[in-house]
Parts: structure tokens; sequence; C-alpha cells
């Protein structure tokens, strides 16, 4: 089997990809805070981690896939306010058009969405362990995590504490230190509520995410992923918890991000009023499209939506799809493959080089629609296999 390297925040690195246990992958992955219809910008991420599941079920491994649900927060509070909606029932529509738009984006890997509102007991619980352990403190119905007692606070980042001071969280006077965040905070009028030990009130962001990841997974798991804007203060927090609710170290062994679909100069998002709505998107340009688009740019970059490719590529997708239809049906069970197809694994090992890869699946394209003799059984297997990891479709 190829040796799959991935690029490691934690470390800076590309490294050889070593399951913690032999042949099984856990991996977590911040799902969307459900005040809103999903972007197109968060199509990037969702896409991605989708295809990595996938290739490493190809590779043999067995993915435990779990999927968080950020229906607790002030945004989504906020949001049903204005609309004079209860704001459970105001995340629950929109979680609902999440699942929904995601299935029709071919996102299949997720073995379980996990919303945030479903763990309360046990967020409640570690933040009354890291308070015993003296992890954090009460102050006026809020619990905050004292940093100062977590000496690997920046390591995820690379920032240290000196730089980490420059950029305080908020201005809450009560703090031991502005790098301080929140595990738990009273409530306003009219939001929900939860009883705990200190009050009536709900989580803070950071300490939800732990509470699943833990419940599902134990103390440490293989691979947490999310957009690079997440990994400080959001993840750098989570390892602070979870290393000192559970006091295994490292919580998460490869630590995994991908970069912002942009729109112009800006990222995506409703509140700069530049947004494509991912239901909206799929009907224009259809689910298999969008796919090949995400993917035609590195994980790891910045891309810049451009609507003029995307339509070139939907037409060009069309056309091979067209094409690839008027040859049989692939059946070939043979073990034999292209050389194409060793090229397409060998630039997915390679810290998941999507636009090489998709290079290599052209090619393999191209010559399967000249090739006239006995080698063509073999290269329409190797598409179909090739579109089964990248969750594309060529053959119906
Ligand atoms: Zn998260």
């Amino acid at each position: 089997m190829p040796e799959i390297k991935i690029y490691n925040t934690l470390s800076g690195k590309i490294e050889r990809f070593q399951s913690l246990s032999p042949k099984k992958v856990k991996m977590f992955v911040c799902g969307p805070t459900v005040q809103d219809y999903s972007h197109l910008g968060h199509a990037k991420t969702y896409v991605f981690y989708d295809v990595l599941a996938r290739f490493l079920r190809e590779m043999g491994y067995r993915v435990t896939f779990v999927m968080n649900i950020t229906d607790v927060d002030d945004k989504i509070f906020e949001a049903a306010k204005k609309s004079n909606t209860d704001a459970l029932l105001y995340a629950e529509k929109y979680t609902r058009a999440f699942l929904e738009d995601i299935s029709k984006l071919g996102v299949k890997t997720v073995t379980k969405f996990e919303p945030a509102s479903h763990y309360i007991n046990e967020i409640i619980y570690q933040v009354s362990r890291l308070i015993e352990k003296g992890n954090a403190y009460t102050v006026d119905g809020y619990v905050y995590f004292d940093t100062s007692t977590f000496p690997h606070y920046g390591e995820l980042s690379h920032q240290s504490l000196k730089e980490l001071l420059l950029k305080p969280l908020d201005l809450f006077p009560n703090k031991k230190s502005p790098l301080d965040f929140a595990l738990w905070r009273p409530s306003a009028p009219g939001e929900p509520h939860w009883p705990s030990p200190w009050g009536d009130g709900k989580p803070g962001w950071h300490i939800e995410d732990t509470a699943i990841s833990i419940t599902n997974f134990g103390p440490q798991y293989d691979i947490h992923g999310g957009g690079y804007e997440l990994i400080y203060p959001h993840h750098e927090a989570e390892i602070a918890q979870a290393e000192c609710f559970t006091g295994v170290r490292p919580f998460v062994k490869y630590w995994v991000h991908t970069g912002l679909l942009k729109l112009g100069e800006d990222k995506m998002s409703k509140s700069r009023g530049n947004v494509i709505y991912l239901k909206d998107a799929i009907r224009e340009f259809g689910a298999d499209t969008i796919r090949l688009y995400m993917l035609s740019e590195h994980y790891r970059k910045d891309s810049v939506y451009k609507e003029r490719e995307i339509l070139n590529l939907k037409e060009e997708y069309e056309q091979l799809k067209e094409k690839l239809s008027k040859l049989p049906f692939p059946r070939s069970t043979t073990k034999r493959h292209s050389s194409l197809f060793k090229e397409f694994i060998q630039a997915m090992c390679n810290d998941f080089d999507t636009p090489s890869a998709l290079r290599h699946l052209r090619s393999l394209i191209k010559n399967a629609l000249e090739e006239k003799n006995k080698t063509l059984e073999t290269l329409l297997k190797d598409i179909r296999t090739v579109s089964r990891m990248l969750g594309v479709t060529f053959f119906e």
C-alpha cells in the first residue's frame, strides 16, 4: 500500500499518516453553525473531508467520521430573535436544510452528525471536572478556562503567550487573563438556557466540540478537521480543555485545515453580503461540478470563486460523461491497474494533491476514449474507482 502523507498543523510539517489503531481512523470535523443556509464557501471544507474519508476507506481503513452541528450559539440566538422564532426551532430548521444540502452535494461518509444541544449533560460534566482540577474558575455565573494552567497553550497556532496577548478574545473585566475563554455563560433574557451548578445558562462554543468528540471517541483520536480560521482560538481551546480534562496528550494526532473559498477579495459570508447559497449552486451547476471545482485547487490554499471557471468545468464534465456513456459499462474484475491510476493514487497520497490527481483523471478518460484495444476494460474500471473516491459520477 502506498504511504499517505498529510500536512499536520500541529507540527507545521508534512507527515507520514499512521493511524493510532491499525486500519481504523477516527475523524472529527467542525460542522456548521446553523443560523442560515450553507453557502458555497462551506462546500470546499465538506467536499474535502468527504474525499479524505472516501480515500482512506478505499485504502482499507475503517473510518468513523463525526461532524458536530453548532445549534447552540449566540449568532443563532440573535437571528432567531430578529425573526421572532424560538431559537431551538430556528436551529432545527437550518439543521434540516444543512443535512439536505450536503446529502445533495454527495457528502456520504459522515457516520454521525451530532448537535451540541444533545450534549449539555456531557458539557456540564467536563466543565465541573475542569473546575475540580483547577483548570477553570467561576465569576458571576460565568465559568472560564484558566489558560495559565496549560503550558502548551499556543502550540497549534504556533504563537507564544506574548503574541497571543496581543489579541485578547473579549474584555470581560473579571477574567484572570485576557486569553481565558468561557466554558459556561449566563443566558440573556429570552435565550435558551439550561440549569447548571453555576446558574441557568449556556455553554461556550469550544467545549461543545470536546464534549461531542470525547464522548464518541474517548481521550484521543486521529484527525480533527475544519477551516484554518478555526485554528485560534477554537481548536487551540479544544486542545487545552481536552488534555486538561483527560490527562492524555496529544488529544488529536493530525490537525488538518482547509483554505477558504473567496468571492473577490473577501471570505464568502452573509454578513458581508457576498454569498452564494449552496442549494442554489447545486441547482445551477450540479453537485458533481461543484465537487470537481472545489478539488481543482489544493485543499490548503484559498480559492477565488469565478463563475466562468465553474461554467467551463460543468460543460467539460457533461461532455466527458456523455462520451463515456457510449462506451461499455465497466464490469471487469481484473486486479490490474493502469499507470495513470497509480499516478492518481500517488498524487492523493502526496498531501491530497487533488489538482494533480484531477489531471491524471482527465488523461485516464482521454485514453479510454481513444483506446480501442483490450486495455479499455482496465481504464474504465480505473475511472470507476477514481470516481468513487472523488464522489463524482461518470457512469450512470
Ligand atoms: Zn468546532
